[in-house]
């Protein structure tokens, strides 16, 4: 057994904060070794074929999501989405639905405002993709939350993934994957920054993956320690000059307000206003700034349209408009 398998068989039974002290070792120990493919990696540049561009003319594109990993984190959403508001900007909220008691205000404020709700799993208790049964059973819920949310995207806890599994969700986009994350547990990357049609198999649909491309805040502030966002804007910096998609996933749970001390776990949530500050000043008009599910439409129309065809005997771009 390896020793990751036994830390992650053995988990529940280890206090959060040695949990913590320990991914914080692994986590220094394997920085330095992956230097070359995070936070950036550069081969995961390249535009799909047939890429006709962001809408718009747009040069990038940004979208915001968040993971709410906790009843508290919760809490603090209401906190999260006035900083947002204030600095004129929506994304979308995962909530889990069976671990706290998600709240129907706080999802319909949301809705109602111009943000987006999400399902990030049903426990957050590294399950879901236990086995098939385990994952089949528990679609069933996942797809009641999603109806009774009106929700058309899903993040599984963890980030783990199985691409093919995912199609029993009825879903329009799933964003449980990243370009590069050497860090996450299951840490294959998809290898790149831009979104993908995932085809449909059999009788099921097709989705969209949206994979993030910034550093998640964890990573950054709790197990690295970082005490600023020059990390953010170096990546931000590379996708926005190789016009990618810039996904970034942060958490309120670990987010401090100000309004109390700071906590362990918890870092400045004027982190990422700063960064939202950062993108704005310098980046202004410059991007195309989507929610979630409208990045999916966007990218499921692209897919869909900008095929190839056999044009004169050559393989070409199929002209707008034209189907078949
Ligand atoms: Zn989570």
């Amino acid at each position: 057994m390896r020793a990751m398998d036994a830390y992650y068989l053995l988990r529940p039974m280890i206090p959060r904060s040695v949990q913590v002290f320990l991914r914080r070792l692994a986590v220094q120990r394997k920085r330095e070794k992956v230097a070359d493919t995070w936070p950036i990696d550069r081969s995961c540049y390249k535009p799909p074929l047939y890429w006709g561009g962001w809408p718009e003319g747009h040069r990038f594109a940004v979208v915001l999501t968040h993971d709410v990993d906790t009843a508290e984190g919760q809490n603090k959403s209401q906190s999260l989405a006035r900083l947002e508001e204030e600095m004129e900007v929506r994304s979308s909220f995962n909530f889990v639905a069976k671990r706290y008691h998600v709240s129907s205000e706080i999802r319909s404020y949301l809705s109602e405002n111009g943000f987006e709700v999400g399902v990030h799993g049903l426990y957050h208790d590294g399950k879901l993709y236990e086995s098939k049964e385990t994952f089949r059973n528990r679609a069933i819920q996942i797809n009641q939350y999603l109806a009774d949310w009106g929700a058309v995207g899903f993040r599984s806890p963890a980030m783990h993934h199985n691409l093919d599994w995912i199609h029993d969700f009825n879903i329009e986009y799933d964003a449980s994957t990243f370009d590069t994350d050497p860090f996450e547990p299951q840490s294959d990357g998809v290898g790149t920054i831009f979104p993908f049609m995932v085809r449909g198999n059999g009788d099921k649909e097709g989705y969209i993956e949206l994979p993030y491309t910034l550093p998640q805040d964890f990573t950054l502030f709790v197990l690295m320690q970082e005490r600023g966002i020059d990390i953010w804007k170096k990546k931000l910096d590379w996708i926005a000059e190789v016009g990618g998609m810039a996904l970034l996933n942060t958490h309120p749970d670990y987010m401090n307000f100000g309004d109390i001390p700071l906590r362990n776990e918890e870092y400045p949530a004027a982190y990422y206003k700063e960064f939202l500050s950062y993108l704005q000043g310098r980046y202004k008009g410059e991007y195309w700034s989507a929610l979630p599910r409208d990045m999916a439409r966007f990218w499921r129309d692209f897919s869909s349209r900008e095929t190839p065809v056999m044009m004169n005997g050559i393989f070409g771009k199929k002209p707008a408009g034209q189907t078949g």
